[in-house]
């Protein structure tokens, strides 16, 4: 027997839960939940994502099944509320809505006051006895229709009501009278004829279709699909259809809108910072076209208003257990909650808000560290202008504190222009009238954002704030002449490419370029970090090469050195010219001499190294990159060394081009250097045991060097390097007569390392997961030339995510779990650790913590990213991992 189960498209808001935010997209998800909990929401429903899935497999076009669920849900909606769609009497009104599972702020489209028409819009006059009102709403819906379904320029219907204010002589929409506003009507009305060819839909049933239709499409709009692959949101999502009753923020002087959020997005003080205007619909607040009032004013205009919001904002805020943004509107008087969402927050209002509500008993020591992003972390460690000298900066003027940091570039006017900047190398800050979801690319490349017009819940505003991006939005005094590539401020001329510094803390502009210093790390943060630490399993260690490095490493948290890349101390000035000779070395004695010359300057760095890491465990990898990478390139640089080693250029030349290699990075490096000239490892051998025996008896330290052997692949190959590393450190030790351990380990980061790894593990006494080459050498993609298609892919959703900077579980992770299987059943104490750039991504790390390893390792302004993730990790796999 056959049942048909007929899948469910549409759901009323009562029907919806929080928890149903992949089906309803987090705004019909929310919005159900807000429902429920009693809250005053407009009724509606929800088309789902599933939906809109459906809707491109179908070609993209509304199949007559989900039609038909939409106009049972519609007759429902009706019947609540005694009114009726596209009527001419007290006709039903309804604001069409995306919302995907992931918020994306603005980056899709809505539609407000659909249902109006020809004949509604008399019906609405004579409902509210308003009709200035009616036809706002009327014009209104005609201009964002026309935009979002039709496809119409924005500015054909900005200009028609530009020019009517000018004929008037008003700035603010709202002095526009009924008989201005039916005037615009019929002019917009003929720009919808001249550019579709159509009359403007009279049959409201067609307009929500067409509507529904519209926002599936936004999916897929440009700007959403930048967004969603800058913030690796998967394509695959869709988002959900809202269609919710209309509520009237432009009935006059007893109606409102705004969005508020429950503390400071800035700073995370407990305090209600939003913004609102005065007769208008939600849409005004955040295009910026007129500039909004602090939330406190509605305290004075609308105390009930006002006091109902503040009790709402709370309620929300202890339901969801964390800050809400929320959208709201007045319709005279009577409160309405359109939208809850967690708000963005900068880095410092994250960890301020997380601790601040474990201290008010509203979470516990774990919910806290899960409501902070660790990748924002990473901006608490960047630098702050420098007091002194921002003490004598010169003002260019104020605006708002949009997003904290502190940016130093060059002025630039239009996106493309900062992304152009930032390809050659310089600095740029994006200064703009106001920003719009096209421009997000170049907010990217700017270090900083500054804009004219808008307030602090603007698009730049918000889009900076979940950037950690420094923005400063609403200078009003900024006077910008985008064809002129110049801004004025008073009198004063500021010119394309002109450096300027901002101060997103306080909103302040000055001219020039302004030092930073290291930014304080606060006591709050200190705090989370506590925390993280008492929770997380894995240790964090540190990728660090020179003494600096290590001591900053250090200051953040590190707790050993999981990867020291011998190779960097080479490339100095001072020591480059030495390496090129035991490069160039003809006889392995000449060699020798070279290594002999290198030797006490590796012991010294050793040295100092250890010394600052005390006894935290140090890692030190012998020499990997293809020899060619020491030497000079340009004929040039050629001759030059030539005359300095008084070697003829010929003779020279031939040994350079000797050592090139068609595939370098497969080539003669690693461990299978040392197979050719063993004397190599066995200097940095003793380099690294003199230095540990020195720190030993002239500081106490008790260091256990790991010393670790790269790109080893077969068992043999390890077994000959380990015998000229245990040969020499043997040696040293006799020789000095003391006592030392040592540990000799591998990089697992040839996939036949990794599947032979109880084979590798009865020789090497730790695996240190070499993931970036472990990575190109198991998808076969260079490391160097991938990121030209890697792009590609994930546009085209071959890769939904660089496989460099987030551990492919599928594949590479499955060789991690051979590696590591294999590598305990041979050796069951062996010492697990990565040290790839992987080692600093949380979402890798979460595997780290998974498979078991003892540590990851990271740069040092990663150490504190790895410390929340790795805490992360233990919350979200408790009781799951080994
Ligand atoms: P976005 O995701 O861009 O914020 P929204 O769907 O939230 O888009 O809607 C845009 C604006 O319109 C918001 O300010 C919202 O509060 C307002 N709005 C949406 N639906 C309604 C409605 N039914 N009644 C009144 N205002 C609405
Ligand atoms: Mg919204
Ligand atoms: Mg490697």
């Amino acid at each position: 027997m056959e049942v048909e189960i007929v899948k469910k498209y549409v759901y009323g808001f009562h029907e919806g839960t929080t928890e149903m935010k992949s089906l309803l997209g987090g705004k019909g998800a929310n919005l159900g939940e807000m429902t429920s909990i009693g809250l005053p929401v407009p009724s509606g429903f929800t088309v789902t994502t599933e939906a809109c899935n459906q809707y491109y497999e179908e070609g993209g076009r509304l199949w007559e099944e989900l039609k038909g669920e939409i106009l049972a849900h519609l007759r429902n909606l009706e019947e609540k509320m005694g009114k009726k769609l596209g009527t001419s009497q007290n006709p039903l009104l309804v604001s069409v809505r995306s919302g995907s599972a992931v918020s994306m702020p603005g980056m899709m489209d809505t539609i407000l006051n659909l249902g109006l028409n020809d004949i509604s819009v008399e019906g609405l006059v004579s409902a509210t006895n308003n009709p200035r009102f009616a036809y706002d709403s009327y014009r209104r819906f005609i201009q964002m229709f026309g935009d979002v379904v039709l496809e119409i320029p924005k500015y054909k219907f900005d200009s028609i009501l530009e020019k009517k204010k000018a004929e008037k002589g008003i700035e603010e929409d709202t002095k526009l009278t009924a008989e201005d506003l039916q005037d615009i009507i019929e002019k917009y009305k003929k720009v919808v004829k001249k550019e579709t060819g159509l009359d403007f839909p009279q049959d409201a049933k067609e307009q929500l279709f067409m509507s529904v239709e519209a926002v599936f499409k936004s999916w897929n709009n440009p700007r959403a699909k930048v967004y969603r692959r800058l913030n690796d949101i998967p394509d695959v999502l869709g988002t959900a259809v809202n269609i919710q009753s209309m509520v009237f923020g432009n009935m006059g002087d007893t109606s409102g809108t705004g969005v508020a959020f429950t503390r400071d997005p800035s700073t995370g003080e407990n305090k209600l910072f939003g913004e609102f205007l005065m007769n208008a619909q939600g849409e005004d607040v955040v295009a910026g076209i007129r500039t909004p009032r602090p939330i406190i004013e509605l305290k004075a205009k609308m105390p009930n208003a006002y006091d109902k919001f503040k009790e709402v904002a709370e309620l929300l805020e202890a339901h969801y257990k964390d800050m809400q943004d929320i959208e709201f509107t007045i319709e005279n008087q009577e409160l309405y909650i359109l939208q809850t969402r967690n708000g963005k927050r900068t880095a410092l209002a994250a960890v301020n808000i997380a601790v601040d509500m474990y201290k008010e008993g509203k979470l516990s020591k774990e919910e806290a560290i899960m409501r902070v992003d660790p990748l924002q972390v990473e901006q608490l460690l960047h630098p702050t202008f420098k007091e002194k000298e921002l003490a004598q900066a010169v003002v260019i003027t104020k605006g708002l504190p949009a997003s904290s940091g502190a940016a130093t570039g060059k002025i630039y006017f239009t996106p493309e222009d900062v992304v152009n900047a930032n390809n050659r190398g310089e600095k740029a800050i994006l200064v703009r009238t106001e920003t719009s979801p096209e421009d997000i690319e170049g907010m990217v490349a700017s270090e900083g954002i500054l804009t004219a017009r808008g307030g602090m819940t603007s698009h730049a505003a918000v889009v900076a704030r979940g950037m950690g991006k420094c923005c400063i939005a609403g200078a009003g005094d900024v006077r910008i002449d985008e064809q002129d590539k110049t801004f004025k401020v008073g009198g004063k001329l500021y010119k394309e490419g002109e450096y300027i510094s901002l101060d997103g803390n306080q909103g302040v502009v000055y001219e020039g370029k302004i030092a930073t210093e290291e930014s304080q790390l606060t006591e709050n943060f200190l705090e989370l970090m506590k925390w993280a630490d008492a929770l997380r399993r894995l240790k964090i260690r540190t990728n660090a090469d020179t003494p600096r490095d290590t001591k900053q490493a250090i200051e953040f948290g590190a707790e050993g050195i999981g990867l020291c890349r011998t190779e960097h101390m080479f490339f100095e000035e001072s020591r480059i010219f030495v390496m090129r000779k035991m490069i160039l070395s003809r006889r392995e004695e000449e060699r020798r001499n070279a290594l002999a010359q290198l030797l006490p300057m590796q012991r010294e760095d050793f040295v100092e190294i250890f010394r600052a890491m005390g006894d935290r465990p140090v890692t030190i990898r012998l020499l990997d990159p293809p020899l060619h990478e020491f030497l000079p390139h340009e004929e040039e640089d050629i001759k030059h060394l030539a005359e300095k080693m008084q070697v003829p250029y010929r003779q020279l030349l031939e040994v350079v081009e000797d050592l090139k290699e068609m595939n370098p990075m497969l080539g003669h490096r690693g461990c299978r250097l040392a197979v050719t000239y063993p004397e190599i490892y066995e200097m940095q051998v003793q380099a690294i045991i003199e230095a540990a025996i020195i720190v030993k008896e002239e500081d106490g330290i008790d260091v256990i060097p790991e010393i670790m052997i790269p790109l080893v692949g077969e068992l043999k190959e390890l077994q000959y390097n380990k015998d000229i590393v245990l040969r020499k450190a043997r040696e040293v030790i006799e020789e000095q007569g003391v006592d030392l351990n040592y540990l000799i380990g591998t990089m697992i980061e040839v996939p036949r390392a990794a599947i032979t790894a109880d084979d590798i593990a009865t020789e090497a006494e730790f695996f240190s997961f070499g993931t970036n080459d472990l990575t190109q050498m198991t998808f076969g993609y260079s490391r160097d030339d991938a990121g030209k298609f890697i792009k590609e892919y994930k546009e085209k959703n071959i890769l939904e995510k660089d496989p460099f900077q987030r551990i492919d579980r599928k594949g590479v992770g499955k060789l991690m779990e051979i590696a590591v299987k294999l590598g305990k059943e041979a050796r069951p104490d062996i010492k697990l650790g990565i040290c790839g750039e992987h080692g600093g991504d949380p979402n890798s790390i979460e595997f780290c913590h998974i498979l078991g390893l003892d540590y990851v390792s990271c740069s040092p302004y990663r150490v504190p990213v790895a410390r929340l993730a790795a805490a992360q990790a233990a919350i979200n796999n408790k009781g799951q991992s080994k």
